[in-house]
Formats: structure tokens, C-alpha cells, sequence
């Protein structure tokens, strides 16, 4: 059986050829381990393997790792979807909170952040794929989202993500990659440099989310295994 730290070393080379196919180097990639569904032992054998982003889907869930490996002092990523209710504690708890997809989601992370004193990290979740079980918001109204979010004195506008299609096939998850990318060129000029990652890519896509211009993966069953 492979270790923790094999899967992540073989990420990793997988990561590197893909960026090199890019013409991008390595280290423009950044790795978000996603650690949905394991306990706090396998997300410190990430870390001590040389993970540096840990990403989770469920505030419930997190919160308790959260606490029990604050000595680790990696970052964490909140990337499933985020309900209101749940907003003051995303603040809290994460570093970056990957899938805001609404105005109203928008206004309870500035309120929260605002009365944390703190300013959020934040992508907007597009969804790319038209895909109705899929969270985000629609690709004609991101424009509006990303307005409105730059406009949100507490948080700090980073970039997009998506999730590809699933079980299309690689035509159709190129196609959701080249369309978030084309979304993320066209916005970034008006939002400055701090606007920087285009977070697509997973376990059964991220070399073809880097070759489409990703710089942020989530990838979680090849690093620690199927769910
Ligand atoms: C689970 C999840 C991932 C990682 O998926 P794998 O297929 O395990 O790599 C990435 N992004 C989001 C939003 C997820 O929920």
C-alpha cells in the first residue's frame, strides 16, 4: 500500500509535467489537499509529507480538525459549498473561502468579517458546466458577482474556481476549464494583481485543469486514497 507521503510525491511529479506541458513552471501550481471525510491523523501525514493548503467541504466537519491541528500551522481552504448560517464560522475557522457564489453569501462574509476585524480571502464558484446539481453561479452573471464582491471592503477577491463536468469525458471538462479561464482573463485586467488563481482541477482532471491554465488543484482521493 502506498503512503500518504508516496501519493503526494507522485502528485506532485504529475503536477510538474503537466505544468511543464504548460510552459509554466512547478511552483506556479498550488496544491490544496482535500481532506473531506479523513480523520486528523491522515491530514497530519499530508502535512508532515509536505502539504501546505488543506481543503475541506463541511464546516461541521472541519471545525473540529481545525482545532485539533492548529500546530500544524498549514492553511485552510473551505471549498464545498457555504450556507449563510454557517458564514461567521467559515470566517473563523479558514483561510479562503473558494466557493462564493451568491450576493447574499457576499454580504453575510462581509458582516462576519467586518465584525472579526478581518479581511476574507475569497474565488468566486462559477459553475462551468451547466450542470444543475452543481453549485456556483452561472457564467453570464459572474461578472455582476465579481463586481459586487470587489466592492466588499472585508474581503479580497483572489480569483475563480470550478468544478469540471462530471463523467463527460475530457472534451466536455476541457471546454468548463477554457471557459473559466476566458471568464478569469477577462476580468483580471480591472482587478489587479491580487486577483491571481484560477482554482480548477481534481483528482480525475487536475493535469488537464493545468494545461488549460489552472494554478490551484484540489486534489484529494489521489492523495489519500478513495473515499
Ligand atoms: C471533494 C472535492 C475535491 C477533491 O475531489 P477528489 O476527486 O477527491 O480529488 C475538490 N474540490 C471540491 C469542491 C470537492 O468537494
Amino acid at each position: 500500500m502506498p503512503t500518504i507521503a508516496d501519493n503526494l510525491e507522485a502528485v506532485l511529479t504529475l503536477m510538474a509535467g503537466a505544468a511543464a506541458r504548460a510552459g509554466r513552471a512547478a511552483e506556479d501550481v498550488t496544491l490544496v489537499a482535500v481532506a473531506k471525510t479523513r480523520g486528523p491523523a491522515e491530514v497530519r501525514a499530508a502535512v508532515e509529507a509536505g502539504v501546505r493548503i488543506v481543503g475541506e467541504n463541511r464546516v461541521q466537519e472541519a471545525e473540529p480538525k481545525i482545532r485539533e491541528l492548529a500546530d500544524l500551522g498549514c492553511a485552510w481552504h473551505m471549498v464545498g459549498h457555504l450556507q449563510r448560517n454557517k458564514a461567521g464560522k467559515a470566517v473563523r475557522l479558514f483561510d479562503m473561502v473558494q466557493s462564493l457564489d451568491s450576493r447574499r453569501l457576499a454580504d453575510e462574509l462581509q458582516k462576519r468579517a467586518a465584525a472579526a476585524g478581518k479581511t476574507v480571502p475569497v474565488l468566486l464558484e462559477v459553475n462551468t458546466s451547466g450542470e444543475e446539481t452543481k453549485f456556483g453561479v452561472a457564467p453570464e452573471e459572474a461578472e455582476d458577482l465579481v463586481g459586487y464582491a470587489a466592492a466588499c471592503a472585508n474581503l479580497a477577491l483572489e480569483g475563480l474556481m470550478t468544478l469540471g463536468p462530471l463523467g463527460e469525458g475530457p472534451l466536455a471538462t476541457a471546454r468548463a476549464f477554457r471557459r473559466l479561464r476566458a471568464l478569469f482573463e477577462k476580468m483580471a485586467p480591472a482587478l489587479g494583481p491580487r486577483f491571481r488563481f484560477l482554482s480548477m482541477g481534481m483528482t480525475d482532471d487536475f493535469e488537464l485543469a493545468i494545461e488549460e491554465g489552472s494554478n490551484m488543484v484540489r486534489v484529494g482521493r489521489a492523495i489519500f486514497g478513495e473515499r
